[in-house]
């Protein structure tokens, strides 16, 4: 799979689908999950894909592969739902697409998302902080917060300079 980075830090893509997949197994191991053949799968896909990619296209992938019988969209779903939950993978609602989560070992996080317009490449913004004054600004008004959505949409550094006339 060749499709190109359009990432402006190298470390917030996941470069190496296999590694990815090495890298989630060991988790599971750590954590007590079993990271059965078609959530390997679906996780390999994404990592592959190399930006978000819809449900739709990621059930044709599993479609096209081989050992398609076990594959029908409600077992793909469940595994989508594995992924999320134990924080291997990301939703952005935004674009309704699933990215891989670069830093597997870590357990399910909010973070904020930059998405570019242009290349759709999605970028985790890893600063603590910005989730930390959301929670606590909720919080300030008696809300109690319990997930977090928060996606910003723009160009990234290289297709910023690519548009520039
Ligand atoms: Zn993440
Ligand atoms: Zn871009």
């Amino acid at each position: 799979m060749g499709s190109p980075h359009a990432c402006t830090d190298p470390h917030h893509h996941v470069h190496d689908a296999r590694g990815f997949v090495a890298a989630v197994e060991r988790a599971c191991g750590e954590r007590g999950l079993r990271l059965t053949a078609i959530r390997a799968r679906v996780l390999g896909l994404i990592a592959q894909a190399g930006q978000p990619i819809k449900a739709y296209d990621l059930l044709d992938k599993v479609r096209a592969g081989e050992g398609a019988g076990a594959a029908a969209p409600p077992t793909v779903y469940r595994a989508l739902d594995f992924l999320l939950a134990n924080g291997f993978i990301h939703k952005l609602e935004s674009i309704n697409a699933f990215v891989a989560c670069h830093h597997p070992d870590s357990a399910q996080h909010s973070v904020p998302f930059l998405i570019c317009n242009r290349c759709h490449s999605a970028t985790e913004l890893e600063d603590a902080s910005i989730v930390a004054t959301l929670d606590a600004a909720a919080r300030a008004l008696g809300f109690a917060p319990q997930a977090q959505t928060l996606e910003v949409h723009g160009l990234c550094a290289k297709c910023a300079i690519a548009e520039r006339p």
